[in-house]
């Protein structure tokens, strides 16, 4: 449900009317734009006597919110969600590029490709340490060591840092991470969303493999309702039946979330398509569709990463993907930092 306050009201007003919400046992969330204010109540919403709440001096309107997600329901917060990543800034009219390698493989590695891409224009080094592969023989990324080297990455290029976490048990270890990556698989490993969520470190939440939009946007409710509300979304393409690309990239899911959420969104055209010579036209689109960010596998040498090497942009093809979304850029209303 959700409660619209008219102009210029007493703020003692406000607070009488969401302190009588909570003691009714509701979750309050308030969002103050330039216009209005909005209360947003979670929970069991039976409880309130709506033409009670309807009928007060300073309340201009009030409705229920059908959908089942609540605090990223753009109904709650009008305006668009701004995410922090030390100064880089994701949604409304900023635009981010992640990229690095799909896992860490050594120091050489990691640091000759954040370098490379960070002069290219990237703001932030992504690099898995521990990766979720479908064989258990494949390599498994370098875990602990992994993590350490990509935060001497970041002590060296000064970029912020984008991993995965598989299990709660290395939360700790994952202090220095700017962004937590929640990978596909585990979109809807609810302890997992609901430990991220306690804390107030942004979170990269991913869509699962067959997510549907409405899943991916619950699963953000989860982190949410925790109180963290630092969520960045990725769409990183679903399965289909067409096999000429590792997944299929749902480019009418960036519009769709812009209408319903105001959390921003980010395009992975690496994991949407497994092939290299994709991303810079999936890049493109993404940009057209409303992205708020991409974020793009680069390797200094694909043809021998350890992970992901045919889907891996060599830094010089990534700095082109990055000269020809830049231009695009003004036309959508977004900038780069860099
Ligand atoms: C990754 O980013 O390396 C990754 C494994 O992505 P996803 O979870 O989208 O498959
Ligand atoms: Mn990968």
């Amino acid at each position: 449900m959700i409660v619209v306050i008219k102009k210029n009201q007493n703020q003692k007003q406000v607070d009488n009317l969401t302190n009588w919400i909570k003691d009714l046992g509701l979750d309050v969330h308030i969002s103050r734009g330039e216009n209005s204010t909005i209360i947003g109540l979670v929970g069991d919403t039976s409880k309130v006597d709506i033409d009670l709440v309807r009928s007060l001096d300073i309340v201009e309107s009030v409705t229920r919110v059908q959908e089942p997600y609540k605090n990223a329901n753009r109904k709650f917060h009008p305006e668009d969600t701004i995410v922090d990543v030390a100064g880089h800034k994701f949604g409304g009219k900023h635009f981010q590029f992640i990229a690095g390698p799909c896992s860490v493989e050594s120091e050489k590695q990691i640091i000759e490709v954040a370098e490379a891409v960070k002069k290219a224009g990237a703001t932030l080094l992504r690099g898995g340490a521990f990766k979720p592969r479908t064989s258990p023989y494949s390599f498994q990324g370098l875990g602990l060591d992994g993590l350490k080297l990509l935060k001497k990455a970041k002590q060296e290029t000064g970029m912020p840092i984008v991993t995965e976490l598989m299990s709660e048990r290395y939360l700790d270890d994952f202090e220095g991470v700017d962004v937590i990556q929640i990978g596909a698989r585990n979109m809807q490993n609810f302890d997992l969303l609901k430990a991220v969520g306690r804390l107030k470190v942004p979170v990269l939440l991913k869509r699962g493999i067959s997510a549907t939009i409405e899943e991916w946007l619950m699963s953000a409710e989860y982190i949410m309702s925790e109180g963290n509300e630092n969520v960045i979304l990725c769409e990183r393409g679903i399965r289909t039946f067409e096999p000429y690309t590792r997944n299929t990239l749902d480019l009418s899911a960036i519009p769709i979330l812009k209408e319903r959420t105001h959390l921003p969104v980010i395009v992975d055209p690496s994991h949407a398509s497994g092939v290299a010579r994709l991303v810079r036209p999936l890049s493109l689109a993404s940009v057209g569709a409303g992205a708020d960010g991409l974020i793009i596998e680069v390797h200094n040498d694909p043809t021998h990463a350890l992970c992901d090497g045919a889907q891996s942009l060599k830094p010089e093809q990534f700095e082109e993907v990055v000269n020809s979304v830049r231009p695009l850029l003004p036309v959508v209303n977004k900038e780069m930092d860099v």
